[in-house]
């Protein structure tokens, strides 16, 4: 929240600076005064319209509502934010199953919106309990503080995108907003791809995911490419080693070299360089046997200019030249693409000016450590996104997950800006 005196004050400063710089530089600190004006009264009114009651409540139902991820129950989250946005009227289309269904809304008659609102319904498992000093599905609120399970990732910026879609419904705009709310985020963006391949989104332009971010904005994700490379040996005995062939060694020299391996990429500011993990390694039964079986697990994290189908024919092709590709396989687990948005693209654009507006601090731009529907969305349905939410991703995945509900009100103004500034067009 901006302080209006503090702010004022700095406006008048800032009129007096820019006056003693003659007529032009008066000219334009009146328009800049004026425009600041109209905002702040325009955000006022905005403050004035929404119902703080009820998305504290809103937010409070869907985190009571279970729907840990494994193994993803999102069914009654679902219904409860059905029901409340089409009580006021919003259109809702289902995509998925019943069990684990997607749903997208939108304040129009139909689905040709230019802005796409979006957040996931699914939540981590609260893990153990005794971690937690407060109920994970107890929606308790201490102060201006929101606990729970899913509290900031993302129940409560979901009742933050709900409240917008009421609010923004209110209104009339030429274009109407989108709003979806997806299954299966946490493990596999499953509910983001259904949504894709249901071609409901298709002309939509841009996107604003709303995980939790402190209200900054995140404008990119490193890809993400999971390998598992498979060794295939022969079992003897201990002391006849040379009777068999040692699963453990093969992988190793495998591993050695596609560690080593320098993969190209493109050098980007934002995402900075692209990482490799060997994060697990198995194999071998007894040490008296020589092991048949070795297998680890690779976790790549991949920036612009590099393909995970390239990256894999790259490392089949290095274990031909050692001679290893009959005895050592590569699988792949999981892959998803890099996305980014530039940095000069208009959905960064307004929601830079809507932040700055609302919270009077200039956000800082950057690109997540976290996966998001976004890796589905961006690639798939050509939708550009920024990433810029209430709550802080340090408190994700956490007990005593909370959002500062300060924040999570603040962010209903921002979604209002961003959803005006397409409204429109
Ligand atoms: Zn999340």
């Amino acid at each position: 929240m901006i302080d209006l005196d503090v702010h004022n004050a700095f406006l008048v400063s800032f009129l007096l600076l820019e006056s003693s710089r003659g007529l032009e530089g008066h000219n334009r600190s009146v328009n800049h005064y004026n425009r600041k004006l109209e905002f702040q009264q325009d955000r006022e009114a905005c403050m004035a319209s929404i119902d703080r009651n009820r998305v504290l409540s809103l937010a409070q139902s869907l985190i009571r509502a279970n729907s840990e991820n494994p193994p993803g129950h999102e069914r009654e989250v679902a219904s409860i934010l059905r029901r409340h946005l089409e009580s006021f009227g919003l259109l809702c289309k289902v995509v998925g199953s019943s069990e684990r269904p997607s749903l997208i809304f939108s304040t129009g008659e139909d689905l040709d919106g230019n802005l796409l609102l979006h957040g996931h319904m699914d939540t981590v498992p609260a893990g153990a309990r005794e971690s937690w000093e407060f109920e994970p599905f107890g929606a308790e609120l201490v102060g201006d503080r929101l606990y729970g399970r899913g509290a900031c990732d993302m129940k409560g910026p979901l009742a933050a995108l709900a409240e917008t879609m009421i609010l923004h419904s209110k209104e009339n705009h030429s274009k109407p907003l989108i709003m979806l709310a997806t299954s299966d985020e946490e493990t596999t963006c499953g509910g983001a791809e259904e949504v894709v391949k249901s071609g409901l989104l298709d002309g939509v332009k841009f996107g604003v995911c709303a995980e939790p971010t402190s209200l900054n904005i995140l404008v990119g994700e490193k890809g993400l490419l999971w390998l598992r490379i498979v060794a295939q040996g022969k079992s003897a005995h201990g002391s006849t080693p040379e009777l068999g062939e040692n699963a453990i060694e093969l992988c190793m020299s495998a591993l050695e070299t596609l560690l080593r391996e320098h993969y190209s990429f493109e050098q980007n500011e934002q995402l900075g360089v692209p990482t490799i993990n060997l994060g697990r390694i198995e194999g071998g039964s007894k040490i008296n046997i020589v092991p048949e079986d070795c297998e680890a697990e690779i976790d790549m994290r991949l920036v612009m200019g590099q393909d995970s189908k390239e990256i894999v024919g790259r490392m089949g092709s290095l274990l031909t030249q050692q001679g290893l590709e009959d005895r050592v396989r590569i699988e792949t687990i999981r892959s998803k693409p890099t996305v980014l948005t530039p940095k000069d693209s208009e959905i960064v654009a307004a929601t830079q000016e809507a932040v700055e507006r609302v919270t009077g601090a200039k956000p800082s731009l950057g690109t997540a450590t976290f996966g998001t529907d976004c890796s589905v969305l961006q690639p798939k349905a050509g939708i550009m996104n920024v990433i810029c939410g209430p709550g802080s991703i340090k408190m994700a995945h956490q007990p005593d997950e909370h959002i500062d509900v300060n924040q999570l009100f603040e962010a209903i103004e921002v979604y209002r800006a961003i959803a005006k500034w397409f409204a429109g067009q």
